[in-house]
């Protein structure tokens, strides 16, 4: 009986974010693992290959496709209300114990995602468009496992969707290449990353590196993309005030207008003790984010319990300009021409 990776491995074809190496092995800079790859062998996330020389990245295929809010993502500042069709594929190049979608992105590295296999529909980037098409979405998405390791696929999809008027973005967790960025950066709007921590030896624990996912938010907002950043905060583990201010002062210092989402974490997957981030936790780290001069703070996953947490404000004259509860935008009073209605300050975003 063909397993998981017999299956993926006829979802492949030869991929383009790499450089040749010495004999026949490659080096892909899909991400920042920078994998050395020899015939034979897989990448750090199990899904790309090298077959006789050939760098093999997944293709055809989606492990989930659904139409939400943008809210979802999360964007608040990407065309407020507007449908996303978000796909997503299998594998990561992070093994996080608090994942969410772990069935997905764990698949390849975790025995129990074996299962994850049941989840594969084929189908073309022109289909998927087509369906965010028929949908009304505005948007495409790639989320649920991590977009870098299939950005070959996002880039055909993306270029589609773009060529129909639609807008793209990824919902990533920011490990990154220079490289890999200048590649997306013609076909992609909207880059939201998650900032996990602000010590380098966390970030190694989950399989990543600090400074990559600092320079990441630098560099995809220096290409011009519209960036914001969720931080799941976990009691006990990145919820100190300092490591707080660090992100904080660290967003402002590229940006005051980046949004900052602090979210609630529930037991999930290898964590699951401890218990769900509070209110008062993630009003804690929204006061500090505003403190270090952010201006634009959220709170996630509690909806209804964060007060104005779910709004966005002027940040001169504090009028309400977005008012919602969770995923739902009951009232957007911003200008056509993206600023305030009471005193004309420019609103940053992607608004029309
Ligand atoms: S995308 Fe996969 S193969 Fe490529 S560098 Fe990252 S972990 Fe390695």
């Amino acid at each position: 009986m063909p397993t998981l990776a017999d299956r993926l491995d006829t979802l492949s074809q030869p991929g383009w974010l790499a450089n040749a190496g010495e004999g026949q092995s490659i080096e892909c800079y899909a991400c920042a693992h920078r994998c050395r790859i020899k015939p034979g062998q897989r990448g750090v996330c199990k899904m790309r290959f090298n077959r006789e020389g050939d760098l093999m990245v997944p293709w055809g295929y989606v492990a989930a496709a659904n139409v939400d809010p943008i809210e979802k993502k999360p964007f608040m500042h990407f065309l407020p209300g507007a449908d996303a069709l978000t796909f997503g594929m299998l594998g990561c190049n992070f093994h996080c114990d608090f994942c969410q979608n772990w069935v997905s992105s764990q698949a390849l590295r975790d025995p129990a995602s074996e299962g994850s296999g049941a989840y594969i529909q084929e189908i073309s980037a022109q289909e998927l468009v087509d369906y965010a098409l028929r949908a009304g979405a505005q948007i495409i998405a790639s989320s649920y496992n991590e977009p870098l390791i299939t950005s070959e696929w996002a880039i055909e999809i993306f270029r589609l969707a773009r060529q129909e008027g639609l807008r793209s973005v990824y919902v990533s967790n920011g490990f990154a290449t220079p490289e890999v960025l200048n590649a997306l950066q013609p076909v992609l709007d909207g880059y939201k990353v998650d900032l996990k921590c602000m010590t380098d030896e966390k970030y190694r624990s989950v399989g990543g590196r600090l400074q990559v996912v600092l320079d990441t938010i630098k560099q995809a907002h220096a290409l011009g993309m519209w960036v914001e950043v969720v931080t799941l905060i976990i009691p006990g583990f990145n919820d100190s005030n300092e490591e707080l201010w660090d992100s904080a002062r660290y967003l402002v210092s590229v940006s005051a207008d980046i949004p900052w989402h602090v979210t609630s974490f529930y037991p999930t997957y290898k964590h699951l003790e401890g218990e769900r981030t509070s209110a008062e936790i993630l009003q804690r780290a929204a006061d500090i984010g505003q403190e270090a001069g952010l201006k634009y703070v959220y709170a996630g996953n509690l909806p209804g319990h964060v007060g104005s947490l779910e709004n966005t404000y002027c940040p001169n004259c504090q009028t309400l300009l977005i008012r919602r509860t969770g995923f739902s935008v009951h009232e957007n009073r911003i200008t056509n021409s993206g600023g305030c209605p009471q005193c004309a300050e420019s609103i940053a975003g992607v608004w029309h």
